[in-house]
């Protein structure tokens, strides 16, 4: 797979390049080239593969060229280790649940992805590759998850003190290993710009070698596509329009729809659901993209004001709005309306959702004006209720079972290192690292 930067540098890497750089020499985001196609009978095949093997066929099409196939076989197996089942609610309104893996969200299917992947091109380096990621709190847990015990590859995880729920501080404080929380004195800015300033220290740089894995990065994109194959596969109305309604922040995970729909997955429609955050909803109805800073929700994963990975998804279009619109809706609710949504679910369907998928099925129900029968609809799920406990409990009046998962870090003792906001305390540790 040969890729390029989406701010016009036509320079071709490689996938090993692209993953081990996280972002392009000019600032760019990196994508394919060409994105290959499946023949049809791969769909005609494709509701008698399990998840795991949708996946293997996947990668394959897209990484043959660079990574051999029985190496391909072992990141698939060792990353891909739970499903991504879908619930049927009622006809035509399937969920896609993305919550299986160890941090109950999807961010681990491309996290874990990442994470072996690397492993395979660093196998003959004989220096050790640092990951340094700043977090608000997801990113952060499905990362130091993803990664433990990857041979050749550390991981420091900076996040600000006291600004993230307790179980995500366990998530990201209690594995140990090759894994080092940094707890920073500040706000979540201040563990990005740490992070940037230590990426930019030449003299630190010559000792140390550094990526990210942030959600930009091509290792992370790739592997989603995957479960939007499961999905159809797994789907029962499937002469119908298939449409996807996907819980958007930085639009990561609709770019590998995207991909996947280029692929040959037959997807009619995709729905970016937004809360009020509403930066691309607006874009598809005026054609204006214009970022804002972001507003706290309670689907906070989506809170998001400047989206990057839309650059992706206009250079896939060639920045043809039409092309655009007629592929993409979007709508965007406020947290009241997401309130009422998993209150809704909850009492039609008897299912729990989280706040982020809400926004997804309130988005769907726009788009299909109520009727869901007319539709083969998924709306992805990507995050556990429990990972939200307190909103859905008070909005369910249900008690949540927390996930064996969640409930066994959540035993285990804090382990940071805690440090001031000043890029100098981090470069004394880094340095002694
Ligand atoms: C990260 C995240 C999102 C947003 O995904 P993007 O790929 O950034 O659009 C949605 N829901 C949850 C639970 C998340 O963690």
């Amino acid at each position: 797979m040969k890729l390029y930067s989406t701010n016009g540098s036509k320079k071709a890497v490689s996938f090993r390049e692209a993953i081990q750089n996280g972002i392009a020499e000019d600032g760019g985001l990196y994508i394919p080239y060409e994105i290959p196609k499946f023949p049809e009978s791969f769909f005609s095949k494709i509701s008698t593969l399990p998840f795991q093997e949708i996946a293997l066929e996947v990668a394959n099409l897209l990484l043959k060229d660079e990574i051999p196939s029985d190496q391909i076989e072992k990141i698939i197996r060792q990353a891909i280790t739970f499903d991504a089942p879908v619930r049927k609610l009622a006809p035509g309104l399937n969920i896609l649940e993305l919550f299986h893996g160890p941090t109950l969200a999807f961010k681990d299917f491309g996290a874990r992805f990442m994470a072996k992947t690397l492993s395979y091109f660093l196998k003959n380096e004989n220096r050790e590759l640092t990951i340094l990621v700043a977090t608000s709190g997801d990113t952060g847990s499905a990362v130091a998850n993803g990664f433990f015990n990857t041979e050749g590859i550390r991981v420091i995880i900076l996040y600000p003190s006291g600004k993230v729920s307790e179980i995500q501080e366990k998530q990201l404080t209690t594995l140990g290993g090759n894994i080092t929380a940094l707890e920073i004195d500040g706000t979540f800015d201040d563990c990005q710009r740490l992070v940037k300033q230590a990426f930019a220290d030449e003299e630190l740089n010559k000792r140390q070698w550094f990526s990210s894995a942030n959600s930009i990065n091509i290792g992370r994109l790739l592997p989603q596509s995957f479960y939007y194959f499961n999905a159809f596969a797994r789907t029962e109305e499937k002469d119908l329009p298939f449409i996807v309604s996907v819980p958007s922040g930085n639009f990561g995970n609709l770019t590998a729809g995207i991909m996947a729909s280029i692929m040959g997955l037959p997807v009619n429609k995709f729905i970016a659901a937004t809360n009020i955050n509403d930066i691309v909803p607006k874009y598809l109805e005026t054609g204006i993209f214009t970022p804002k800073p972001s507003i706290q929700t309670i689907s906070n994963a989506m809170d998001v004001g400047n989206p990057s990975n839309f650059a992706r998804i206009k250079e896939i279009f060639k920045n043809d709005y039409n092309s655009i619109k007629n592929r993409i809706f979007g709508f965007s609710f406020s947290d009241d309306e997401t309130r009422g949504a998993i209150k809704e679910i909850q009492e039609k369907f008897d299912y729990l959702i989280d706040p982020h998928g809400a926004v997804g099925y309130l988005a769907l129900k726009k788009f299909a004006n109520d009727n869901f029968n007319y539709y083969n609809s998924v709306i992805l799920e990507t995050a556990h209720p429990a990972k939200f406990i307190n909103i859905v409990e008070e909005v369910t009046g249900r008690k949540i079972e927390i996930p064996d998962l969640l409930k066994g870090c959540l035993q285990k003792q804090k382990q940071s290192v805690k440090l001031s906001k000043e890029y100098g305390d981090l470069r004394s540790y880094l340095f002694t690292f």
